[in-house]
């Protein structure tokens, strides 16, 4: 399951974070995930539920930040966002194009105490 690693992994980040930071509870989660990254939003918040249960994220909030993706049109010279793989370019509607970047997910803002 794609969102339960991903969830893993959001959590073993907060509890760094948590040392590095001295905090000891999490109340919410902003998380930028890049447009193509299949994530499933509703995937991603049952399984952040059942990830942070008995840890310092229990009962925090999840908000999901959809990061459009970016890439490199030739015939432009210049980037472009895109919403899937496979997008023309928005200005010449030319492709392929180049994905540089649109399948990250980062934690972008906590709020802690
Ligand atoms: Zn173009």
């Amino acid at each position: 399951m794609h969102e339960m690693a991903l969830c893993e992994g959001v959590l073993q980040a907060l509890e760094e974070q948590a040392k590095i930071l001295n905090f000891a509870r999490v109340h919410a989660v902003w998380l930028a995930i890049g447009a193509l990254a299949s994530v499933e939003p509703e995937a991603l918040r049952f399984n952040f539920d059942v990830v942070t249960q008995g840890t310092l994220a229990e009962g925090s909030r999840l908000e999901i930040v959809t990061v459009l993706a970016q890439a490199w049109c030739l015939p432009c010279g210049e980037k472009v966002s895109i919403r899937q793989y496979f997008d023309a370019c928005p200005q010449c509607g030319s492709h392929p194009l180049q994905v540089i970047a649109g399948e990250e997910l980062r934690i972008q803002q906590l709020e802690v105490e």
